[in-house]
């Protein structure tokens, strides 16, 4: 079972940034309203995710890290309905097998947390201590024990691209949740966890683009688009600040994109793109999210009305915008 986790690391762990990822949803998940994450040498080393969340039951804390033990599904079915972010119970133990693990973890109706510590998917240490409510998990040394995932392993560098950009997606996607996000020692950003997302874009994002900011908020049957876009003056070189989530999930998808870039149509200069931060909240019976681990692909069933609603929300607001 360990070999099984170790190959389905492969699918779920891409690398670090997948990590923190799967960390911070399942601390999302726990109901946290405040999460601290803290890297080093782009995560390769050291990562720390520390949640005031639900925590673990003594009962359930080597469950947790087993292959398909997931607290929160239990029908297949549910799988379009799932409104947690996390829901296919592989992502610790896939975790586990690649890494060396630390957990502390406290439910708040116990007077004790549990501390335990894993090497490559083996439990070497498990004890009651004295800790806050909530969990905090340590992952040293990813891959240590996979030789050919380390020497593909990419610079820290890029790594810590990767997970600033996965932070200030999830900090943005959860603007009722207090996040802060360290890395080697400095804090790259805090959000309030106030619940609005203008504060939450000023936290993580520059001023200028602050003062760009156009809102925007239409709703068309059954769905509503709700967030913030850019004057066409402030661009970005490539997408990545095209920030779509659907239901407060990140989705990356050429559909919603193009939805948003023809709004813009000839106001943006050539190979430029606008920033947004949208939230498109749909019944979960029009979309088919694809489950695999490590993909946020989607296809609506009623294509034309989501096209109709960004399209005609966006293109609206740059016209008031410029009255
Ligand atoms: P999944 O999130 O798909 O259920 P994971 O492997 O990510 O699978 O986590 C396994 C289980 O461990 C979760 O279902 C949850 O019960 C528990 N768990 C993991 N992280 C936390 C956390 N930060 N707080 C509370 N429970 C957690
Ligand atoms: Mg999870």
């Amino acid at each position: 079972n360990l070999t099984i986790n170790k190959i389905a690391a492969g699918e779920v762990v891409e690398g670090p940034q997948s990590v923190v990822k799967e960390l911070i949803e399942n601390a999302i998940d726990a109901g946290a309203t405040n999460i601290v994450v803290e890297i080093k040498e782009g995560g390769q080393k050291f990562i720390r995710v520390t949640d005031n969340g639900a925590g673990i039951y003594e009962e359930d804390v080597a469950a947790a890290f087993m292959r398909h033990a997931t607290s929160k599904i239990q029908y297949l079915e549910d799988l379009n309905a799932v409104l947690t972010l996390g829901f296919r119970g592989e992502a610790l133990a896939s975790i586990a097998a690649v890494s060396q693990i630390q957990m502390v973890t406290k439910p708040r109706d116990q007077l004790h947390g549990i501390s335990i510590d894993m090497v490559a998917g083996n439990i070497t240490n498990k004890k009651q201590v004295g800790c806050p409510d909530g969990t905090t998990i340590i992952i040293k040394n990813l891959f240590f024990n996979t030789p050919a995932r380390l020497k593909f392993m990419k610079t820290p560098q890029s790594d810590t691209t990767k997970i600033g950009e996965i932070m200030s997606r999830l900090a943005l996607s959860q603007p009722h949740i207090a996040f802060k996000y360290i890395n080697n020692n400095n804090i790259m950003f805090t959000t309030s966890g106030a619940n609005h997302l203008d504060q939450t874009i000023l936290s993580i994002l520059d001023k200028e683009l602050f003062k760009s900011l156009i809102p925007i908020k239409a709703e068309k049957q059954d769905m509503a688009l709700e967030g913030y876009i850019s004057q066409p003056t402030y661009v970005r070189g490539n997408r990545n600040y095209e920030i779509v989530f659907v239901n407060g999930r990140y989705i990356k998808s050429k559909f919603l994109y193009r939805s948003i870039e023809e709004a813009y149509k000839e106001k943006l200069p050539i190979n430029k793109f606008p920033v947004c931060i949208l939230n498109l909240k749909i019944h979960p019976s029009f979309i088919d999210i694809n489950v695999h681990p490590t993909k946020t692909e989607i296809k609506f069933h009623k294509e034309e009305v989501v096209y109709d609603l960004i399209y005609h929300s966006i293109s609206s607001s740059l016209v008031k915008s410029t009255l």
